[in-house]
């Protein structure tokens, strides 16, 4: 399925200093929807899988925006984890979303160990939770459970970025308050609660300066809407 839209590259880890491949994507993918919290659906090739890179002599994984901007401190945390560990993790150039899923989570442990932001987390958290909702379309028992994974994350990630509202200064990356605020919103109506959904996504259709956002504002307007014809 995944032939053709990925290529190796050779990259040197920051924390063992050896050489390690990676998998990039082409760039050519075809858009085919999106969701309403974010998650872009491509023809024949899902590109979230390859987000996280991991080096295959120690271990040390983290996405490509984060991977090697270690502080010193940092980095000497990592190695000291990893000393006495005999992590080899084979390279596959081609991911099935099982590996992407362990990698997500390789991830996530790497930035908690090193008290990463928590916007930071909470993107993490927001793929893994989409790996989960791909996996979650086959009906099946392993469907289900996926299912049941999504959302057990989904609240991971609209918590640490509810963390994140009250800590960090925004935009982060090319994330406002508004879209957080908004983000916020739209994970608790996914994972069912209606009365924090409604709290969230008013704040964003209140606020005067949510109007320079066109785009989150009616996503926000048409989900808020939505909720209230569902609750008449
Ligand atoms: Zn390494």
């Amino acid at each position: 399925m995944a032939v053709g839209f990925t290529y190796s590259v050779e990259r040197e880890c920051p924390i063992c200093g050896e050489k390690f491949q990676v998998t990039k994507t082409r760039s050519r993918l075809i858009k085919i929807k999106q969701d309403s919290d974010f998650c872009v659906h491509y023809k024949e090739f899902n590109p979230y899988y390859y987000d996280i890179w991991v080096c295959s002599h120690c271990g040390y994984a983290s996405d490509e925006k984060h991977f090697d901007t270690l502080r010193e401190k940092e980095k000497e945390k990592i190695a000291q984890f990893l000393k006495d560990r005999k992590v080899k993790i084979e390279y596959k150039e081609v991911r099935t979303r099982g590996d992407a899923i362990n990698a997500f989570k390789l991830a996530l442990y790497y930035a908690d160990l090193i008290e990463s932001p928590e916007s930071r987390k909470a993107g993490l958290y927001l793929k893994l939770a989409w790996l989960y909702r791909e996996a979650g379309e086959e009906d099946s028992e392993a469907g289900e459970e996926a299912k049941a994974k999504e959302q057990e994350v989904l609240i991971r990630s609209l918590e640490a970025y509810d963390k994140a509202l009250t800590t960090e200064r925004f935009p982060i990356g090319s994330m406002t308050d508004t879209a957080a605020t908004y983000l916020i919103g739209e994970l608790y109506r996914r994972t069912g609660n209606t009365e924090k959904a409604v709290q969230y996504l008013s704040r964003v259709i209140g606020e005067k300066r949510s109007k320079m956002e066109p785009a989150i504002y009616n996503l926000a307007r048409d989900l808020w809407q939505d909720m209230r014809k569902e609750s008449v």
